[in-house]
């Protein structure tokens, strides 16, 4: 018998053993990616910036007409039951909310479904150290997705063509443009770009997912007394930066040190990141008392 991997999940109202869980292939989340999704790390056994990954969940669902299946306390519940389960202090829970199960394949989703809710944890290791200390290299890559990128939907089809695009010129992520030029995000984190005191990101819109890490660090930059701006970015913006980072909630913020195999700055993590991080981590150490959620 293969062995267990001491995780659980819930699915459906039931907190069962990752190995147990059990979806029909009739699901819409299976044959047409029909559903939305998010991932929430734990810090110390507490969610972190829990109610705006809930906010975010129901913004995807009312975006795609699904209905939300919870409110936000029997989320709450519901994950803090997950998290017991397991002896990690770190987490990552990953949440899907599917439209559900129609027997009969058709494009229009019968009226009356109900959601599948699935979630599960896992043990949140630290980011990878060799990123931290050397950096990412990223290239440029058109941004040929959807026009609602703003959902946090599962189909994630184009996201992973392009990261194996990237792949293939032998770095480890892009950063997107539209036509226009205009920079958009990561295959999977937002953007940063510093120049001189500073730091920019690309303004919400429906060409962008509202990350959360993204606004945390729109805050702690702030904290740290830098100019921070949402502002439209382009590929020149790339170009001229002294420092970029890409951000995302089980990555935090890291460093881009290669951008199309040219130094970034001077090649190495720069000192905002660098002050930026320590802040970071600080805050993951403290938590759930060092910010208000
Ligand atoms: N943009 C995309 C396309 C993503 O997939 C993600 C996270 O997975 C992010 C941005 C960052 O979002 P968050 O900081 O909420 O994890």
């Amino acid at each position: 018998m293969a062995k267990s991997s001491g995780q659980f999940a819930y699915l459906n109202g039931d907190f069962l053993p990752l190995e147990k869980c059990r979806v029909s292939p009739q699901d819409r989340g299976f044959l047409f990616g029909d559903g939305v999704y998010e991932v929430i790390p734990v810090f110390n056994g507490t969610p972190f910036k829990l109610e705006a990954h809930l906010n975010r969940l129901s913004q995807s669902l009312d975006q795609s007409r699904i209905l939300n299946p919870m409110d936000a306390e029997q989320w709450q519940a519901m994950l803090t039951k997950l998290i017991s389960y397991h002896p990690w202090p770190n987490q990552v829970v990953y949440l899907q909310v599917t439209r559900g199960t129609q027997m009969r394949r058709d494009h229009l989703p019968d009226p009356d479904l109900s959601p599948t809710l699935y979630a599960y944890a896992s043990e949140l290791k630290s980011v990878n150290s060799e990123w931290l200390a050397g950096g990412l290299s990223v290239v440029t890559l058109p941004d040929d997705r959807w026009q609602h990128c703003n959902i946090k939907a599962i189909t994630l089809l184009p996201n992973i063509l392009l990261k194996l695009q990237a792949q293939d010129q032998g770095a480890d992520d892009a950063i997107l443009y539209r036509e226009d030029g205009l920079i958009t995000e990561g295959t999977a984190s937002n953007v940063f770009v510093v120049a001189g005191d500073q730091v920019s990101t690309p303004p919400l819109s429906d060409h962008l997912l509202a990350g959360v890490t993204r606004q945390v660090v729109i805050e702690l930059a702030q904290a740290c007394d830098l100019r921070v701006c949402e502002q439209l970015l382009t590929r020149r913006d790339l170009d001229d930066a002294d420092e970029i980072w890409l951000t995302s909630s089980t990555k935090n913020a890291l460093p881009v040190t290669q951008l199309n195999h040219q130094p970034v700055g001077n090649g190495q993590p720069g000192p905002i990141w660098q002050k930026l991080n320590t802040r970071f981590e600080q805050i993951k150490q403290a938590w759930p008392t060092s910010l208000t959620d």
